[in-house]
């Protein structure tokens, strides 16, 4: 997994893998250091990884996970770019975003369905299931963020994405993310508004600023219906171009003077949320996408950089409250078939679930393999649970050549504490309180995962999130089912107790029906 997830990286050589720094080593030594001692672990020994660096091996026992990492963790107070950077530069810690330090990532594959997902809940929100006809404007096409052009056409809608990286549209363009490449805006709008009249789905790259693009296609009097943003804004120093800079100019001033561009691309940040807040105004559906976009825009001094909420708190809480979100899975075989013989189960298993059936279906036809071969889609509390011992059973009879890993994004109930994201505007204003994602990781040890990963900093930057990762390989053991039996409970149980405990209607209910016992449920705590 953690070879997949460099090989499956944006920049390998760096072992950078998306989120703009986010890493899977601390440098390739200590890369080098956890291949060869995950070759020769024994079955009750646990590795463990500071920040991307192999630090011990304890005897534990055979049911104790196998890795246990911890990533870029500060102390509260001393949670900043700042104190990152430097520590950083003393070679003491790496940024491990999420999935990067997790040893979770699949590639643009695994953010493909969470963004159709997030989109096809805007769709049914606002556009009745569709977004055809729809203009759809957004910026980033990076490691995430490419797979906004894909996601937006597997919908029906037009994409319109402002890239400042050229070479980034061109990777998008030759892995058949995007489709067409523009150079100006008005070549751009071209392409859309050919699309738009004829009512098929295009996605359309803008090579451009967004902070130069969108106020002025505000000034223009354009309506797009959807706007959002990628762009890696959570990291004013080393993500978000500013205004002004070509990529090479930024990328050598991030030498010369990393302060000079964090005020720039601050200022430009607080531009191009203000022309997102107008836009707003103008009729159109506006949200953030996850990259604490408006966070960066209000420590830049704009008032009204909260003016539009984030994708959570208006489309996925409802999913999130039965602790329906994205589980992945790797075959480890790297042999497809491995990956059809799942798929067909998924579908025959899970067929009478539209949601699973709809994406199992489109992505067996689009979605190009990256990697092992690896799939993606969004299961709740009993469907997880299912789904492991289903596979359990299929390597067990042979019907898969090898294990299979089960992990699941940091996109999820009961496992991230980010108030600009999964805990935004949480019913009872818990939104930054991290004891849930703590006791995630904690219960997944106890459980009995393979590996079990608590990251600070994700996709929000020093100080904004709290989050827990883990992955179990599935190999046909009678052992395993009953680590899939406490893990695929647990870990998506404690979304629903954390969502029930905050006081949603549907999370009591899913708690008492699955008999979740939660002594607490539905009761005040009664002291302040
Ligand atoms: P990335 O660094 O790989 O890509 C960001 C892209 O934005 C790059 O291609 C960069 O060239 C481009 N860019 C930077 N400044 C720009 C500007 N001013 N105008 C136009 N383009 C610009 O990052 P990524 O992995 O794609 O992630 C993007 C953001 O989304 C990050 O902040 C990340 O933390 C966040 N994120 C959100 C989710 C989610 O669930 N919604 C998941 C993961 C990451």
């Amino acid at each position: 997994m953690l070879e997949n997830t460099v090989q499956n990286g944006e920049a390998p050589e760096e072992l950078i893998i998306y989120g703009g720094t986010g890493q899977a080593a601390r440098n390739w030594r200590c890369f080098d250091v956890i291949v060869e001692s995950l070759h020769d672990l024994e079955g009750d020994e646990t590795l463990v990884i500071q920040s991307g660096k192999p630090v011990a091996r304890f005897r534990t026992h055979e049911d104790a996970p196998r890795v246990l990492t911890a990533n870029s963790h500060l102390v509260g107070r001393w949670a900043n770019w700042d104190t990152f950077h430097e520590l950083k530069r003393r070679g003491l810690i790496m940024f491990g975003q999420y999935t990067a330090g997790a040893w979770e990532y699949i590639g643009q594959q695994g953010i493909l369905q969470s963004t159709y997902e997030t989109l096809a809940e805007c769709a049914r929100h606002h556009f009745g299931g569709s977004l055809s006809g729809r203009l759809v404007l957004t910026a980033g096409l990076g490691a995430m963020g490419g797979a906004q052009p894909l996601a937006i056409k597997f919908l029906g809608g037009v994409a319109l994405v402002v890239e400042v990286d050229e070479e980034h549209a061109d990777r998008r363009l030759a892995s058949g993310y995007l489709e067409h490449k523009a150079h100006s805006v008005e070549e751009a709008l071209r392409l859309c508004n050919e699309a738009l009249s004829a009512g098929t789905a295009r996605s359309v790259g803008l090579v451009a600023n967004a902070a130069d693009v969108l106020p002025d296609l505000v000034k223009s009097g354009l309506r797009p219906d959807v706007v959002t943003d990628q762009t890696s804004a959570h990291d004013a120093r080393f993500g978000y171009v500013p205004s002004g800079y070509s990529v090479a100019e930024v990328v050598a001033m991030r030498d010369r003077d990393p302060a000079r561009v964090e005020r720039d691309a601050l200022d430009s940040i607080a531009h191009h949320v203000q022309a997102m807040v107008e836009f707003q105004a103008g009729g159109a559906v506006v949200f953030e996408y996850g990259n604490a976009i408006r966070e960066q825009a209000q420590r830049a001094g704009l008032d009204d950089a909260f003016a539009f909420q984030g994708f959570i708190p208006l489309f996925i809480r409802p999913n999130f409250c039965v602790a329906r979100g994205p589980v992945r899975w790797v075959t480890l075989s790297g042999d497809p078939t491995d990956l059809a013989a799942i798929d067909d189960a998924v579908l025959e298993r899970f067929g009478d679930d539209p949601a699973i059936a709809n994406w199992i279906t489109i992505a067996k036809q689009h979605v190009p393999l990256q990697g092992l071969p690896a799939r993606t889609s969004w299961l709740d509390l009993e469907q997880r649970w299912q789904f492991g011992s289903m596979v359990n059973e299929m390597v067990a009879g042979g019907r898969l050549s090898a294990p299979v890993a089960m992990t699941r994004d940091h996109l999820d109930a009961g496992s991230v504490a980010q108030p600009t994201r999964e805990t935004e505007n949480m019913a009872d204003g818990s939104d930054p309180v991290a004891d849930w994602p703590v006791l995630n990781a904690l219960l997944n040890c106890a459980g009995g995962a393979d590996l079990v990963a608590l990251h600070q900093g994700g996709g929000s930057g020093m100080g904004g999130s709290i989050s827990a990762g883990f992955t179990l390989v599935i190999d046909g053991t009678d052992a395993t089912q009953r680590r899939i039996d406490r893990v695929l409970r647990t870990d998506p149980g404690i979304g629903v107790v954390r969502h029930a405990d905050a006081g949603y209607a549907a999370s009591i209910e899913v708690a008492r029906e699955r008999g979740l016992k939660a002594p607490m449920l539905g009761a005040e705590s009664g002291d302040s």
